[in-house]
């Protein structure tokens, strides 16, 4: 109905001025129609004003009120405005949000324009490349070779992974993205850890396949000289011999590799069991004794409380793995001491030889896989290069650790660390004294 009140003062105009032309006359009557026409114009002028005035303003000041017909139309601009203005704050407040969490991931973004121009960049890359201000080449901040050949497009399949001066002995892949024609987003991830597992992986499988090479190139040759020579029977024994040695170089590789594996991808605390350290200790000795064929002596120094909780599997390869190495690695007629006590508050399981000991600079690497002091003396005696890492894994998954002590020539001390947490107290149980195993 806002049309037909608009229409009022016309009305009402238009009734004043036949009023007048019956009462006063025709001239009075025009005169009035005239001055009316000017009024109005004179107030469509002022609101038009008004209005102007404030669409010049910033956006928060209120509609002016101006009421009349005019006032519905207001009230409804008012709304628009009041409704625009709310979308507005919200869609500034996730802008910012985005903004904050853009800036606090890890990854460096670049937004280049289609000159390779910077136009943004978060937090992450303005450490990471030194990025400072937009609008300056990207190739002023990242200047290796193999950037600009990607950024030129040399292989966009291939990000360079590069190390970069801001951050001294990290690597960084950096990948170009096209979310459109104009522009380039440019990510920067923190690769390190990623190329140390890949440089890691490409080792371990070239030791492997070095490390079975050698048995099956043995092996496949000895078999045919047996197939395709004559030979006396002494002869084709000793050649069997052979054979048979280097396949369980092969069965203990094979066995190390799947216990490393095993240990490496159980995440879950081993299921631990209550070991009698003493008995566990002495079983393990008359292994290392028959593996020593009495070339050694080997004695036991046994100390309460003897309970421990442990995965026996792991806890014995453990002990395993080092009287085997003592045995190996002690010349004939060497001691070999395997011993057991309670230092402070962790237990102490040592495994002492009288044999060539270690260097020094060695000590660090030894637990690495497939290291080697002297590669030739390992494989000779059947070593797989593996033993210690084994050791130094489950020592890891109880909480412990592997503590290595040698003078080269004189012998060498492999102390596992349990500690406190997986000790049973057994107050019944009195140290005992040094005990020889073999009175050799
Ligand atoms: P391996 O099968 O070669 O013995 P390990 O991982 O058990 O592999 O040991 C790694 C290296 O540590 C050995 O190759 C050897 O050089 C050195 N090593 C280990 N135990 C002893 C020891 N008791 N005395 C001297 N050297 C040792």
């Amino acid at each position: 109905m806002i049309w037909l009140r608009s229409l009022v003062p016309t009305a009402l105009a238009l009734a004043i001025a036949a009023l007048l032309s019956v009462t006063l006359g025709d001239t009075w009557a025009a005169r009035w129609l005239a001055a009316a026409l000017v009024l109005q114009a004179l107030l469509v002028t002022l609101i038009m004003a008004r209005l102007h005035f404030w669409a010049a303003l910033p956006r928060q000041r209120e509609v002016p009120r101006i009421g009349g017909v005019w006032q519905p139309f207001l009230d409804r601009l008012a709304r628009m405005v009041k409704t625009e203005r709310e979308h507005r704050q919200q869609i500034t407040g996730e802008l910012e949000q985005l903004h904050r969490a853009v800036d606090r991931l890890p990854d460096g973004l670049v937004l280049l324009d289609r000159y390779d121009h910077v136009q943004w960049c978060n937090d992450a890359a303005r450490e990471i490349h030194g990025v400072v201000g937009a609008g300056r080449p990207i190739h002023h901040f990242i200047r290796q070779p193999e950037f600009i050949a990607y950024l030129e497009g040399a292989d966009p399949s291939r990000p360079p992974v590069l190390p970069l001066p801001q951050r001294p002995g990290r690597l960084f892949e950096l990948r170009l993205h096209r979310p459109d024609e104009q522009h380039k987003l440019l990510i920067s991830r923190d690769v390190t850890e990623q190329a140390r597992l890949e440089a890691m992986r490409r080792d371990f499988v070239a030791n492997v396949s070095h490390e079975i090479r050698t048995p099956v190139t043995v092996i496949g040759g000895f078999a045919e000289t047996l197939l395709e020579l004559p030979l006396e029977p002494a002869q084709q024994r000793e050649y069997l011999g052979t054979i048979l040695k280097q396949s369980r170089t092969m069965q203990r590789l094979v066995e190390d590799l799947l216990m490393l594996a095993t240990l490496e991808s159980s995440t879950a605390p081993p299921e631990a069991e209550r070991i009698d350290v003493h008995a566990m200790i002495r079983a393990v000795g008359t292994e290392g004794q028959a593996l020593s064929q009495d070339r050694h002596q080997i004695v036991y120094r046994l100390e309460g409380p003897v309970g421990v909780m442990a995965a026996p599997i792991e806890l014995e390869s453990a002990i395993r793995n080092l009287v085997i190495n003592a045995v190996r690695y002690t010349p004939d007629r060497g001691r070999i001491e395997i011993g057991w006590r309670i230092t402070g508050t962790e237990g102490h399981l040592w495994v002492t030889d009288t044999g060539i000991g270690i260097p020094a600079e060695h000590l660090p690497r030894l637990t690495e896989r497939f290291y080697r002091v002297d590669r030739g003396r390992s494989r000779d005696t059947g070593g797989t290069g593996l033993g210690l890492a084994i050791v130094k894994h489950i020592m890891q998954r109880h909480g412990g650790q592997l503590r290595i002590a040698s003078v080269p020539g004189e012998g060498s001390t492999f102390t596992l660390v349990i500690p406190a947490s997986r000790l049973i107290a057994d107050p019944s149980l009195a140290p005992t004294a040094t005990e020889p195993a073999n009175p050799a």
